[in-house]
């Protein structure tokens, strides 16, 4: 891999939207689990793939071991170094100085965001996931009435410390979501259709209105509010989350200045862009996507930045689990951002002075400015 520009190698990061790192060690198996969003087949690694040969170059060195380490040795250096030292050294290497946590997938126990921010000598904030939030105040037994208000209160308090919102719609019903804010017996009708046909157990939420309802509700508090868009694993429904669907809402959202973060996008990352592009208050990035892509990471963000404004472009890990995906995300960020600046200096599209701004932009100060996350650099 090329040397990367000095002010690219420095520069911390704003790792906008990503998740704790798992409490326990990895072993082989595990490592196969979570490397991507894949499944694991029979007679064949995950390994053997863009992301899996990228771990393999760049990750057993942060761990003392020589490039391409056999992945068996990998793990037990892994173990003999112990989750915390492991989580510590890739953490560090990412190189993030502001983490912005979504604390709403927790499939298994994982770091809370200030114990992730100590781990990576970070400061961390929270991101509330808004289907999360439903779910809960569904699961205390509210009735179809009172879901609206019971929501907004407690969305408030969740949120009280919060830096912004998520929503999943992506993973429930799909970004086609309409416009208009639902009125409170629309609201209602819908949470009574939802309350009495949820399955035993945990309530799922998946209903368009009421999907509609928590965004508003995270524009009204004026936080802005990440979606999940585009790849993800085998729950999402891929040509149901394509960025133009959410056209008419954004258009709708846009009097209000409330930012809106478009996350991962791939393979929508050009029409994210557009998006981006057409209206003020829209961001994106290429989390997940970049790490996934390995060595194909800068074509990647040179596609996503063809008419994404460079002012709002935002960089995101989207790491879950494994500590070497921050590492990998925050490396192969770099690395395309170098590759991208040195084409356009080689051009004499910029100047040197204006490539250093571009990465100050585009590793930190837009997450930063759109976040109003203040002087934490
Ligand atoms: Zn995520």
């Amino acid at each position: 891999m090329a040397d990367l520009l000095p002010y690219v190698a420095g520069q911390p990061l704003v790792d906008h939207h990503c998740h704790g790192v798992l409490r326990r060690d990895a072993d082989v198996a595990t490592l196969e689990s979570m490397l991507s969003e894949g499944a694991g087949f029979p007679g064949g690694s995950v390994f053997d793939s863009q992301a899996g040969f990228m771990f393999r170059r760049l990750c057993p060195p942060v761990l003392g071991l020589l490039p391409h380490a056999e992945l068996g040795d990998y793990a037990a250096r892994r173990a003999e170094l112990g989750s915390t030292e492991v989580s510590k050294r890739f953490l560090v290497a990412a190189g993030a100085a502001v983490l912005c946590v979504d604390t709403g997938y927790a499939p298994e126990p994982i770091t809370s965001p200030a114990e992730l921010g100590d781990l990576a000598g970070a400061t961390a904030h929270e991101v509330v996931r808004l289907e999360r939030v439903a779910e809960d105040v569904a699961a205390a037994g509210v009735g179809a009435d009172g879901f609206a208000d019971a929501f907004r209160s407690a969305l408030a308090t969740r949120t009280a410390s919060a830096v912004g919102v998520k929503s999943i719609a992506a993973y429930r019903t799909g970004l086609d979501l309409g416009a208009e804010r639902p009125g409170d017996s629309e609201i209602a009708a819908a949470a009574g259709r939802w309350l009495a046909n949820a399955d035993p157990g945990p309530p799922r939420l998946a209903a368009e209105t009421l999907q509609r309802f928590l965004v508003w509700c995270g524009v009204d508090l004026r936080l802005p509010v990440q979606f999940h868009v585009g790849y993800g694993d085998s729950d999402v429904d891929l040509d149901r989350c394509n960025p133009l669907l959410l056209t008419p809402l954004l258009r709708a959202i846009e009097p209000t200045g409330v930012p809106v973060m478009l996350l991962h996008n791939y393979p929508y990352h050009r029409e994210a862009g557009y998006l981006a592009q057409v209206f003020p208050h829209v961001y994106v990035d290429a989390g997940l996507a970049t790490h996934n892509l390995g060595a194909r990471a800068p074509a990647l963000l040179a596609e996503a930045l063809e008419l994404a404004p460079f002012g709002k472009f935002l960089y995101s890990s989207d790491a879950f689990g494994l500590p070497e995906l921050y590492f990998l995300g925050a490396a192969l960020f770099r690395s395309a951002l170098s590759a991208f600046l040195r084409s356009g200096l080689e051009e004499d599209l910029f100047t040197e002075q204006t490539a250093a701004r571009l990465a100050r932009m585009l590793c930190a100060g837009n997450a930063m400015r759109a976040y109003r996350l203040g002087d934490q650099m």
